[in-house]
């Protein structure tokens, strides 16, 4: 099945590659993914799936099934961009539009590869005869956190036995430790404005509160389990210093490695900005903006993924691919002469190493069984959510990590399909991990409505 797998992926590869190229062409953030959108449902079309465009009552997302009865398998596709990330597809810092958008977390590949993954099931499963439907969701808007939550909780994922994912990265390397889940926050503080020399004591500075309430933060990283991290941008700080603010705002992440403790947490800094409130006579107005689960990866299903890199032949990159790698590595100030590997492509073993980065598949794995793979498809040093990955990403080095990545998805997918049992064994495994908790959507209705109209 090794064989036809790889033929039939290999067959689309003009198909996958040019999709990916027009979505890189073409990046849009997230919550406006309407070019992507329609054209890999186009291609999920021409190849024979039964295509729902808006599904889940959400302009931007896709639900595409093919086949019949159990397993239920569900690939999770990404297709959103990043501000700020535009960049040819050359080594030194070059961007399209200065300041403009682009993939520069791979997203345009993630999209066609996961589609890729879906027509080679598609034929292995037509070729085994073996029963199952494959549903390819296109979920927006990833990079902002709450794209799956939403769909979600409008009902998706629910229907699957399993699902996979992959994302573009510097390694062909898996992990069983979580990414870090995420509770939201934007903080307001309302003061009374006053000229800051002539009349300061009649000013009450939201931009002090503001402060203070960050200090607080600061003091209580102290008090909160290694996991925890807290980041926050001040998104005003007031206008002149010669006027007293009456009005500072912030955007808060805070993450953890449990559900429990992002909630918790969350919880303890709502209570620094009351407390900084209180100091400074302001008000406050806390908004949660989202919420997303740690990651779960189930081990059965990496195994089968890891059987499956096996049976994969390994990207073959060409001189000029490893010498273009070398060239972006070289912005690194960790190249090393001589040493730094251009590309990080060879299969590594399955590791344990806790990801504090975190995606909103996390959701998707407390659903139900779930693994996310990675693929090489960057030059080795560069950084997650850099111009170095949009020049990567558009090149040839991307494409072939994406096709590879296909493969592997289409091969450990009918790997766990046609064997029951370890299908069991994944079920049984993500069953126990729960302790007995059921998913609670983190996106509730008190969170905005994220699409313009
Ligand atoms: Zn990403």
């Amino acid at each position: 099945m090794q064989k036809l797998i790889c033929d039939v992926i290999d067959e689309h590869y003009d198909e996958l590659t040019k999709l990916a190229k027009d979505i890189w062409d073409n990046p849009e953030i997230g919550w406006e993914e309407t070019k992507a959108v329609a054209w890999t449902a186009a291609v999920l079309e021409n190849n024979g799936f039964d295509v729902e465009t808006g599904a889940y009552h959400m302009p931007t997302a896709i639900r595409a099934v093919w086949g019949e009865g159990k397993p239920v398998v569900g690939f999770c596709a990404e297709y959103d961009c990043l501000p700020g990330l535009s960049q040819q597809v050359c080594s030194y810092h070059n961007p399209v539009v200065q300041g403009g958008l682009g993939h520069g977390c791979g997203h345009n590949l993630l999209g066609a590869g996961t589609l890729g993954a879906c027509i080679g099931l598609k034929a292995a499963l037509e070729e085994s005869k073996l029963p199952g439907t494959v549903i390819f969701y296109g979920c927006p808007a990833e990079e902002q956190l709450l794209g799956k939550g939403l769909m979600a909780k409008n009902g998706a994922f629910i229907e699957c036995d399993f699902t996979l994912a992959w994302h573009p990265s510097t390694a062909s390397r898996d992990t069983l430790g979580a990414h870090t889940g995420i509770e939201g926050m934007e903080v307001e503080f309302f003061g009374t404005t006053s000229h800051a020399a002539g009349s300061p004591q009649n000013g009450r500075s939201a931009l002090d509160a503001l402060q203070l309430m960050n200090i607080g933060v600061e003091f209580l990283r102290e008090h909160v389990t290694n996991d925890v991290r807290m980041h926050y941008t001040i998104t005003d700080g007031g206008l002149a210093p010669n006027i007293v603010p009456d009005h500072a705002a912030a955007k808060y992440f805070i993450r953890a490695l449990s559900r429990e403790a992002c909630i918790d947490t969350y919880k303890r800094v709502v209570k620094c900005a009351e407390g900084a409130a209180h100091m400074t006579e302001t008000t406050v107005k806390v908004t949660r903006t989202g919420g997303l689960y740690p990651t779960l990866q189930n081990h059965v299903i990496g195994e089968a993924i890891q059987d499956a890199r096996k049976e994969i032949p390994l990207s073959a990159f060409t001189e000029e691919e490893l010498k273009f790698a070398d060239e972006i590595n070289r912005n690194s100030p960790r190249y090393v002469e001589g040493e730094t590997k251009p590309l990080d492509y060879e299969d590594q073993h399955l590791e344990n190493r806790v990801v504090y980065g975190s995606t909103d598949y996390g959701d998707v794995e407390f659903i139900c069984p779930g693994f996310q793979v990675n693929e090489c498809t960057t030059a080795s040093l560069a950084p997650g959510h850099s111009w170095m990955v949009t020049a990567s990403v558009g090149s040839s080095i991307g494409m072939k990590g994406m096709m590879r990545a296909a493969k592997i998805l289409a091969l450990g997918a009918y790997k766990i399909m046609e064997d029951p049992a370890r299908l069991q064994a994944a079920k049984d495994e993500f069953n126990e991990s729960l302790h007995g908790e059921t998913y609670v959507c983190p996106i509730d209705d008190s969170i905005p409505w994220p699409y313009k109209d």
